[in-house]
């Protein structure tokens, strides 16, 4: 279907079903990893919502859901480095089971931030979910212990990940035509 979002798509990577089944897995794969206890998911703020949404019905828990907003990206499409909490955490999460839900892990540079923080607030543990990996990226050591998949190294957008706060409404992922952000 061609409409003003999808004109600027070069390519599809994974398509609507491709990515819920693959929620669908993980859900049920988080789900018996923390049967029995009640884990505290962590959205970060935008990119991952569309995933969380669709992670957390697929994860039939008894669990608590906050959310964080952090920056390092200024409309840019390479991380500056820097993270910022634009909005914290609204609970004690003292020895809590924490499930940090990501969009992509690049860099590392935002969830190395975030593991050293969360840790220091207390939590008991902290388990990293990442819809998109993109091991070529990687400057801080950091891995996720759920991959939805490994993408390579492009500029991606959809289901939640945005180009300058556009294309997070596609249903699918995709890779942006470098003309959009060239030009
Ligand atoms: P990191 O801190 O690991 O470099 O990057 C994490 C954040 O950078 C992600 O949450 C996402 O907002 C942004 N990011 C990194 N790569 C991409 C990409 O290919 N597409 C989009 N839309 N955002 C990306
Ligand atoms: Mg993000």
């Amino acid at each position: 279907m061609k409409n003003e979002l999808t004109n600027d798509i070069l390519k599809v990577l994974y398509t609507e079903e491709q990515i819920r089944e693959r929620v669908r897995e993980m859900g049920e794969e988080i789900a018996e990893r923390f049967a029995g206890t009640r884990p505290l998911f962590v959205g970060i703020l935008k990119g991952s919502v569309l995933f969380l949404a669709d992670l957390i019905r697929a994860c039939p828990l008894r669990c608590d859901l906050e959310m964080m907003a952090v920056s390092s990206y200024a409309n840019a499409t390479k991380s500056s480095g820097r993270v910022r909490i634009n909005h914290d955490l609204q609970q004690d999460i003292h020895g809590r089971d924490l499930i940090i839900v990501e969009d992509i892990l690049d860099s590392g540079n935002t969830l190395a931030f975030l593991q050293e923080y969360l840790k220091a607030k207390g939590a008991a543990s902290i388990t990293i979910v990442t819809l998109l990996d993109k091991p070529s990226g990687r400057q801080k050591a950091v891995s996720a212990d759920y991959v939805g998949f490994t993408v390579p190294d492009a500029f991606v957008v959809g289901y939640g990940l945005d180009y300058a706060q556009l294309y997070r409404n596609l249903p699918y992922i995709g890779i942006l035509k470098p003309e959009v952000y060239e030009s």
